[in-house]
């Protein structure tokens, strides 16, 4: 079979690194794949934490995914990739405690349903046993079943282990269409077409929008932690995820725009006044550098797949391209095998409406 993938972010490659397993030929489209959103997501694998602004459906997509896929994938790549499943801590200053309780509140109240996930309240003691560098005054949960990923390793090393097994075309399309791809000077037949455009694709989902996120990358020799950590204070939430040999990323805004520019003075003052309250030897760290990029969004805050006969289109992967993607990649490889009677997620699939501007 052939396949024209269009869009080489987590999800087109995701879907080429599986198509290929099954023996396909594989044409991926993109002209811009190292400087798009998945290159610039800090890699969080917490799909516990992530219940308190999203659906227990996200929650599903995400324990899958770092409980199979995630393992599964890795195991098949030619290098080790920094991939954790030590868990993950949220924390408060005491006197912070009240947002604290609210965010567990909201979570236990979505999990009743789901008794997958797996926490457990932490005394000063416990939380310095686990991560000495965080400091004392802190209290907190911690999330056994949550983890992170290096997502820029992971897609380098994907696009090598990919690069003689697909054939990489660096071209904008203009087009993406049921068993055909169209660029400025070509038109390209395939047996079956997947759109990963993120939010290139907005002509398939008229929903789409951007979410800004703003990232700053830090070396701290003298600190140590290794579990992703979530601060909540009463002004922002920090983020801190932990890499090999002392780097940590701080994340991450959320603002509503489509703004590629820097990082705001802003952002830079709320994650670095944040991630030294918890650490002051942050403080000696050095900024690597800051990233900047925008979250493809559907009006849900939920990924969506559209279908047609041999198109595919998969959408909306917010702040949680991979979390989920490898669950949707295997989904969509059901799909394809062996028809919608297959499917474990039904609701994630619709038909393009009406009104989209899609042609069959
Ligand atoms: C600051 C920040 C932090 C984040 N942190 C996390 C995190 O910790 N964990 C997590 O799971 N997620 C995180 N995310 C979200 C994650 O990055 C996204 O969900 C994910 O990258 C979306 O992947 P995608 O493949 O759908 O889109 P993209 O990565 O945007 O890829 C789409 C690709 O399509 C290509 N394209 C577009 N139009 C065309 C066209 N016409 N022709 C050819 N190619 C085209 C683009 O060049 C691009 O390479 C974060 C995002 C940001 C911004």
């Amino acid at each position: 079979m052939k396949a024209g993938i269009v869009g080489a972010g987590i999800m087109g490659q995701l879907l080429a690194f599986e198509l290929t397993h099954l023996g396909w030929d594989v044409t991926l489209f993109d002209p811009a794949a190292k400087n798009n959103c998945s290159m610039a997501a800090a890699g969080l694998l917490t799909p516990v934490a992530e219940l308190e602004k999203n659906d227990l459906l996200v929650f599903q997509l995400g324990i899958e995914a770092l409980s199979r896929h995630w393992p599964d994938v890795l195991a098949r790549l030619p290098n080790v990739i920094y991939f954790k499943r030590m868990g993950s801590l949220i924390l408060s200053h005491p006197n912070d405690q009240a947002e604290l309780l609210r965010f567990i509140q909201i979570i236990t109240a979505k999990m009743d349903s789901n008794k997958l996930g797996n926490y457990q309240q932490l005394t000063r003691e416990q939380i310095i046993d686990m991560e000495p560098d965080i400091v004392k005054g802190c209290c907190g949960y911690f999330f056994t079943q949550e983890g992170q990923i290096d997502n820029q390793q992971l897609l380098s090393t994907l696009e090598n282990y990919l690069f003689d097994k697909v054939i990489f075309k660096k071209l904008a399309v203009q087009r993406v269409e049921p068993y055909q791809v169209l660029t400025q000077q070509e038109k390209y037949h395939f047996d079956w077409v997947f759109d990963c455009r993120g939010l290139g694709a907005r002509d398939k989902f008229i929903d789409l929008r951007s979410i800004r996120g703003e990232l700053i990358w830090l070396h701290a020799p003298d600190v140590t932690i290794h579990r992703p950590v979530r601060l909540f204070h009463p002004r922002y939430n920090l983020y801190l995820v932990p890499r090999a040999e002392n780097v940590y990323l701080l994340g991450a805004s959320e603002i509503e725009s489509e703004d590629y520019s820097a990082i705001s003075v802003r952002t830079v003052l709320e994650l670095l006044t944040a991630a030294y309250y918890m650490q002051p030897k942050l403080a000696e760290a050095r900024i690597i550098k800051t990233m900047t990029h925008c979250r493809p969004t559907l009006a849900n805050h939920l990924p969506r797949i559209l279908y047609s006969d041999r198109y595919i289109a998969v959408n909306g992967l917010y702040r949680h391209g991979f979390l989920i993607g490898p669950t949707l990649a295997k989904e969509i490889i059901k799909f394809i095998q062996h028809g919608k009677q297959s499917l474990t997620y039904p609701q994630l699939w619709n038909k393009p409406n009406d009104h989209d501007s899609f042609q069959q």
